[in-house]
């Protein structure tokens, strides 16, 4: 099976530009002949009654998709065998670092900014117990590279920077980089539709699969919606979610057709001849409606 997946976190209403990218992983994914899959990554930031909300805009908008509303929550199983097999491959060690204890540390010889310094990468079985008495341990992948190089249908060849990600955070939630991964493999996704706010996770997420043994996906990593300020856009810019252009008069899939230069009522409409290489490259500036 091959499939594309729109995978919301519910940790609030979607505003137009999760909906234009949602609308955007429904047109690759039909126009190529993939299935889509809906993934709640929900082992984050949950609010009560997004997750409904979130569906019924994106149903409202008259996009479909395939197979059950899969949970992340609920795919512990996965994860975990995923982690049991990075550990007795010796691809994980505990870390103890806390936040600031990574900002302060300098930054390891040949290792990229911002990259996690390697602190924790060689400790003693002796230095292990005396740390796990302070905190509980995250769990990090013992990368082998520090960089990895993706193709994106829309940015072509990236490399970037790959360090020892976490996996599992000491509160024992699994990670988004492990649960994304592991779940876009278990479910047979090849296609990942997403803003390009996370076009920087993907050389990490790509190393990951691969040590896995997957193939990673093709990536479309399409251009985000701002405010006229420039920043990111967000529920406070005013009239942003469906319901809130809605009451407002205005038809919100036709604002983001129009966004995107496409033509049709109806998503199924704008599948005939839709290309996403021609989509606009510039982030979506979104002015308040009615003006
Ligand atoms: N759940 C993530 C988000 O809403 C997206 C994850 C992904 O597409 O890889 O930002």
């Amino acid at each position: 099976m091959s499939a594309g997946r729109f995978a919301p976190s519910p940790s609030g209403d979607l505003h137009v530009g999760n909906l234009r990218t949602a609308l955007l992983a429904w047109l690759c994914a039909r126009s190529s002949g993939r299935d889509l899959l809906m993934r709640i990554d929900d082992l984050d930031r949950v609010r009560p009654g997004a997750e409904q909300r979130q569906l019924d805009d994106l149903a409202a908008l008259g996009l479909d998709w395939d197979g059950p509303v899969v949970r992340q929550s609920q795919r512990a199983r996965y994860h975990d065998a995923a982690l049991a097999s990075l550990g007795g491959r010796g691809l994980l060690y505990e870390c103890f670092c806390t936040r600031r204890e990574i900002q302060e540390a300098p930054s390891a010889p040949h290792a990229p900014p911002g990259a996690y310094p390697g602190t924790c990468r060689d400790l003693t079985a002796a230095e292990r117990d005396e740390r796990r008495r302070e905190r509980p341990a995250a769990l990090r992948l013992r990368a082998d590279v520090t960089e990895f190089t993706v193709e994106d249908v829309l940015h072509g060849t990236v490399t970037g920077v790959v360090d020892d990600v976490v996996l599992r955070r000491g509160d024992g939630v699994v990670a988004y980089n492990l649960a994304t991964v592991v779940d876009d493999a278990q479910q047979g996704v090849d296609q990942v539709v997403r803003g390009d706010d996370l076009l920087s996770s993907a050389p990490r997420q790509a190393h990951l699969a691969t040590v896995l043994g997957v193939a990673p996906p093709t990536y479309v990593h399409v251009p985000l919606a701002l405010n006229p300020a420039g920043a990111r856009l967000a529920k406070r810019d005013g009239p942003v979610t469906r319901a809130e252009l809605a009451e407002r008069g205005v038809d919100v899939l036709a604002m983001i057709a129009d966004s995107l230069g496409l033509s049709g009522a109806t998503p199924a409409e704008m599948l005939r001849g839709f290309d996403v290489t021609r989509i606009p490259r510039e982030p979506w500036v979104v002015r308040p409606a009615g003006t």
